[in-house]
C-alpha cells in the first residue's frame, strides 16, 4: 500500500502517518524529518537545506526528489509506505509518478486532510515532541499524562522544532498555498484523491483514514 498524506503544516500529517504506519506495518517517509536529520548530522544536503527550512521556504525539488528516489528503493519500503510532506510541488509529484511508473507501480491513494486554516497557527506553535522516542505533544491539545514525562518512553526531555514559530508559519502557509495546494487538483484528476476532516479529534481522523485504506484493500 502506497499512500500520500496531503495538507498544510499543522494539518496532522505526521501524527496520522506515524499511527497508521505502526498499525499497518508501513514505512513513514517524512521529507521534513529526513531533512532535519541531515541538518543535525551536518551533511552537505543538511547545510544547504537549513537556511531555507529556518525561513519556512521549500528546499529545492532536486534535493527532495533525490532523497525520496533513494529511500523508496530500500527493502523496508517493499511492503508499502506513507509519504508525509512529499510531494510538495507539481514537479515533485510528476517526478514521483515517473519513478513509480518505471517500476509499473502507482500511488494507491492520496488523502487530503481538510483543515480550518485559522486554527493552524495555534496548532503549530504549541506542538513539541519527546526528544527520545518522538511522540508528539501539544501545549493545549495533548499534554503528557504526568507533567514533563513522556507517556510512551518515560523520558523527561522534549524538543520543539526551530520552524514552529509564528513568523515562519506564515511563510510555510504561503508556500503551501502557492506550491502544494495545486496538488489537490492534480490528484483529483488522476482519480485517487480522498478527503478527511482534519479538524476532528486525532482518533476520529485516524479512523476515517483507516476506513479509506480498508476500502482500497
Ligand atoms: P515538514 O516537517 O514537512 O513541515 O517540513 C519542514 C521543512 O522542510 C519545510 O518547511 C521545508 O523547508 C522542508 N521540506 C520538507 N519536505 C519538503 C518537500 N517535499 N519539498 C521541499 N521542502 C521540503
Amino acid at each position: 500500500m502506497k499512500l500520500i498524506l496531503l495538507g498544510p503544516p499543522g494539518a496532522g500529517k505526521g501524527t496520522q502517518a506515524q499511527q497508521l504506519a505502526k498499525k499497518r506495518g508501513l514505512v513513514q517517509l517524512s521529507t521534513g524529518e529526513m531533512l532535519r536529520a541531515a541538518v543535525k548530522a551536518g551533511t552537505e544536503i543538511g547545510l544547504k537545506a537549513k537556511a531555507l527550512m529556518d525561513k519556512g521556504e521549500l528546499v529545492s525539488d532536486d534535493v527532495v526528489v533525490g532523497i525520496i528516489a533513494e529511500r523508496i528503493q530500500q527493502p523496508d519500503c517493499k511492503s508499502g509506505f506513507i509519504l508525509d510532506g512529499f510531494p510538495r510541488t507539481l514537479q515533485q509529484a510528476a517526478a514521483l509518478d515517473k519513478m513509480l511508473e518505471a517500476k509499473g507501480e502507482r500511488m494507491d491513494a492520496v488523502i487530503e486532510l481538510k483543515v480550518d486554516y485559522n486554527r493552524l497557527v495555534e496548532r503549530i506553535v504549541g506542538r513539541y515532541a519527546c526528544a527520545k522516542c518522538g511522540e508528539g505533544y501539544h501545549d493545549r491539545f495533548k499534554r503528557p499524562k504526568v507533567r514533563g514525562v513522556c507517556d510512551v518512553c518515560g523520558s523527561t526531555e522534549f524538543t520543539r522544532r526551530a520552524d514552529d514559530n509564528a513568523e515562519t508559519v506564515t511563510t510555510r502557509m504561503i508556500a503551501y498555498y502557492r506550491e502544494t495546494s495545486p496538488l489537490i487538483g492534480y490528484y483529483f484528476c488522476r482519480g485517487n484523491l480522498h478527503a478527511v476532516d482534519g479538524m476532528a479529534p486525532i482518533e476520529e481522523v485516524g479512523a476515517a483514514i483507516e476506513g479509506i485504506v480498508d476500502s482500497l484493500a
